[in-house]
């Protein structure tokens, strides 16, 4: 039986792992789940999964989840701390699925214990890339990536052969406006960008595919998770979602991974790797799908594309500022004090004007994180004058 902890249990990433664990209650022990601030959608998981701890990271809702766990035998706990101790508890197996760089830190947490710690959460990696990295080959901790196109390229990369690799090709499916023009950008709602063709996803990322930063964040997290060089990272439109990457090896073989659009897939190769388990997703009918189109990317319409590029080649606290000032746009952009198009000339200001020196440890990132969500909330409330 493996121990399982869901950092982000609530979300969506949290809930397509809890259906995958709740199926096969023999493999699987929950030692721990958290959330920011769903009590609710916590305590049903916790019951439900017999689960032996349940932690708010919000210490407010600790009283809450207390009430509504009396009596179950559940343990609950709450507050930053908390979220960091129950990271650092041992699990087999932990799920990195809170979202943004406040999930740095209990990544850290879990890598430091040496278990399996998967990562849909890919903005530490992007933030942090070779601190996590260094801690996990410190740590023997084994990292999976569970981001669907990740996941897909360590399924076709031979990494025993990795100077073999000539190409990685990420997909991307382009999002609700991939076909329109930068004046109808113009006035996106946030409930236009968090409604993705394909995808069911949370706000965040869901913005994020629509600006396209999300396909940025994940060229920076293939550049950290895969030893090939930058330039031999290709971004390519497909909008079936279909075909999640592709790994090009110098004899002309394109390896690639197929499935449907369903993050039970990638989590499932990773819950049960090196192994394999069964999901209930039926199986995928190429002949119902007819066609699989591929394009080229637009980074005139989509400049975070390029701006994320562009901090990939340039290195030390780019990635890192990108993040940030993107973490704080996309939120003022939920919370309409941003528009659409905004978001990416935020990031782009931030950058131009914050050149903070490479941070060398996890403190330095926290403080690069810090500054750069600073100016660009400053730069937000400049526009708003
Ligand atoms: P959601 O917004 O659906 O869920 C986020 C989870 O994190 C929730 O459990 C939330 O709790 C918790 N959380 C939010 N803020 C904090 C905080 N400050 N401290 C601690 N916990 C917090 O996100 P997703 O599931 O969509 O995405 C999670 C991560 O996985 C992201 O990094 C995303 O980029 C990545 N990812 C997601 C995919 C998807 O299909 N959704 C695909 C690939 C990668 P509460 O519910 O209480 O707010």
């Amino acid at each position: 039986m493996k121990t399982v902890t869901i950092l982000g249990a609530t979300g969506s990433v949290g809930s397509s792992t809890l259906d995958l664990i709740e199926r096969d209650p023999d493999a699987f022990q929950v030692l721990a789940l958290t959330a920011d601030r769903d009590v609710e959608k916590l305590a049903a998981a916790a019951i439900r999964t017999n689960a032996r701890s349940a932690v708010m990271a919000d210490e407010a809702y600790l009283p809450a989840l207390r009430e509504r766990l009396t009596g179950t035998g559940i343990d609950t706990a709450g507050g930053r701390q908390a979220l960091l101790d129950t990271a650092a508890m041992g699990a087999d197996w932990t799920m990195a699925a809170i979202v943004g760089c406040a999930g740095l830190e209990p990544v850290m947490a879990a890598v430091e214990q040496g278990g399996t710690v998967v990562l849909a959460n890919k903005e530490p990696l992007v933030s942090a890339g070779e601190i996590i990295l260094a801690a996990a080959k410190r740590h023997q901790a084994t990292l999976l990536p569970a981001d669907s196109e990740h996941n897909a390229i360590f399924q076709c990369f031979d990494a025993s052969r990795s100077e073999r690799v000539r190409r990685i090709v990420i997909t991307c499916s382009g999002g609700p406006f991939r076909d329109w023009s930068t004046e109808q950008m113009r006035s996106v709602t946030p409930q236009q960008a968090v409604a993705h063709p394909n995808w069911s996803m949370g706000a965040k990322i869901s913005v994020d595919s629509a600006t396209c930063m999300n396909k940025g964040l994940e060229l920076i997290e293939a550049a950290r998770l895969f030893p090939v060089p930058h330039d031999a990272i290709e971004i390519v439109i497909h909008p079936q979602s279909v075909v999640h990457s592709l790994v090009d090896y110098v004899d002309g073989s394109v390896l690639a991974q197929l499935g449907p659009p369903d993050m039970r897939t990638p989590i499932a190769h990773c819950l049960a790797w090196p192994d394999r388990m069964p999901t209930p997703m039926a199986p995928l009918d190429l002949v119902a799908i007819g066609r699989l189109d591929f394009s080229a990317p637009d980074e005139v319409r989509f400049p975070a594309l390029r701006l994320a590029r562009a901090a990939l080649d340039a290195g030390g606290a780019r990635p890192t500022i990108l993040n940030a000032a993107n973490e704080i746009a996309v939120a003022a952009f939920l919370g309409k004090r941003l528009s659409f198009l905004e978001i990416a000339a935020i990031v782009s200001d931030t950058l131009a004007c914050y050149d903070p020196p490479a941070p060398q440890t996890l403190v330095e990132v926290l403080a690069v994180d810090a500054g750069a969500r600073r100016i660009a909330a400053e730069r937000i409330e400049d526009r708003s004058r």
